[in-house]
């Protein structure tokens, strides 16, 4: 079964085409600058030159024709026809209360996503018009959504209602969600492997660090708390953003800045964490060169960063109630020995251990603890775009799901079986 994955930004449509049964990838790319002067895309073919085809694409419906076309043409393409891709699998951020796993895109979905926008006004609508940008181009394609919110649904109550009035969760949906769940789900997965274990006996918690970063408390394969919140600026430092920070500050800023609420927002979002605290980079790499250096703020960055991490593992125990293994993924926590060190040399009173001449590894799945750690430390690299086509098959095998021939209304023969929709 071939399987695309698509990750719709605003301006971008991120794309891989897998061949599932072979477990290969068959071509991925990025279609950048969409609605702007200087478009294009970049389209990579193992063992051939990457290809940049220059053109106009003022929205995202052009974006995935020209990737289609790319993709099924001349030198360069890897199909012969469009035909041949039996799903695409679509990321999308925010699912609400509404999905607890992927699903196949109805129109009822579509409408209960579109709903969704409202707690992600930056990353839902994208999502959106990259699924009806598909719809229409690939009318012979079933359209499943993956959420990154999905795998959280399993949080329980208690861990993801905040203290505000009830009423706020009850008309506005103010809730804790989280984030980077296609991200957790597939570590946790190969982290069972590893540990030579099965998922529903593990008490373990994912270290998501890149540029955004959260921790998962999961037990049994489920996930039982996070750090990210209502939107994903919650939780720990970040490359940009503030994580936790006392929500009082908010208006004291706006006040004493004399700005407006979208300014300070923008402030948290995008000029605090790292880059706020050293004054150089978002990107640790530069960061921890300057602390090398002697550049006092970046240094304080780093510590402020592995402390946050390290005190939010602290804080996420109770969710599981022991804890048999930390895993490290993303940009950070793949390539970055020194951040690892840092953290789990805070957690030593647990009895973690790393062992100092494998932690140095970058980038490769492997156990970073030394034998008899009380708990395992594991390098897992992260493949969203993997997991996503993973889910995307399970959902279209479990639905025996297909699409009406192409040129008739689509319409998906599924039940949405087993999906947690709330439609009335
Ligand atoms: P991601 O969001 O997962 O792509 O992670 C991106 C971040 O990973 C970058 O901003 C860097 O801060 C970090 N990163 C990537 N490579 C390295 C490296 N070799 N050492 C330290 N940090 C790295």
């Amino acid at each position: 079964m071939k399987v695309l994955v698509l990750n719709c930004g605003s301006s971008t449509v991120k794309y891989k085409l897998f061949s599932m049964g072979e477990d290969r990838v068959l071509a991925k790319g990025l279609a950048e600058r969409i609605g702007s002067p200087g478009s294009r895309i970049v389209h990579r073919v193992e063992g051939r030159d990457e290809y940049i085809l220059e053109k106009d694409l003022p929205g995202h419906q052009e974006a995935v024709e020209a990737i289609l076309y790319i993709l099924t043409g001349g030198e360069y393409g890897v199909i012969s026809d469009v035909d041949e891709i039996k799903a695409v699998g679509h990321r999308v951020v925010h699912g609400g209360n509404y999905f607890n796993k992927s699903v196949v895109v109805s129109d009822d979905v579509l409408g209960l996503l579109g709903e969704c926008g409202r707690l992600a006004p930056l990353h839902n609508p994208p999502n959106i018009t990259g699924i009806q940008a598909c719809k229409k181009m690939m009318p012979g394609a079933v359209q499943v959504a993956v959420l990154d919110t999905a795998f959280h649904q399993t949080m329980p109550e208690y861990a993801y209602m905040y203290a505000l009035p009830y009423e706020m969760y009850d008309k506005h949906l103010i809730r804790k969600y989280g984030f980077h769940g296609i991200s957790h789900k597939y570590v946790a997965g190969v982290s069972a492997g590893m540990l030579d274990a099965r998922p529903e006996e593990l008490k373990i918690i994912t270290c998501h660090l890149g540029n955004g970063a959260s921790l998962c408390a999961i037990s049994g394969g489920k996930s039982v708390d996070t750090t990210m919140g209502f939107t994903p600026l919650a939780g720990l430092i970040m490359g940009t953003r503030c994580g936790d920070i006392d929500p009082a500050i908010i208006q004291y800023m706006a006040e004493k800045n004399n700005i407006g609420l979208g300014e300070v927002m923008e402030v948290l979002n995008k000029k605090s964490g790292v880059l706020g605290i050293s004054g150089v980079s978002s990107d640790f790499r530069d960061v921890e060169k300057a602390a090398l250096e002697g550049h006092h703020r970046s240094a304080l960055a780093l510590d402020m960063f592995s402390y946050s991490v390290a005190r939010a593992i602290g804080s996420l125990v109770p969710a599981l109630g022991g804890l048999d293994a930390l895993v490290f993924t993303a940009g950070i926590g793949e390539n970055s020995p020194g951040i690892r060190w840092r953290v789990c040399s805070r957690l030593k009173y647990m009895g973690i251990q790393l062992d100092e001449q494998i932690n140095p590894a970058k980038g490769e799945r492997i156990e970073i603890s030394v034998p008899g750690s009380a708990v395992r430390v594991l390098v897992i690299p992260t493949d969203e775009e993997r997991m996503i086509a993973e889910e995307t098959r399970a959902v279209v095998e479990e639905c025996n799901c297909s699409a009406d021939v192409p040129g008739e209304k689509k319409r998906v023969i599924c039940e949405l079986t087993g999906t947690n929709v709330m439609i009335s």
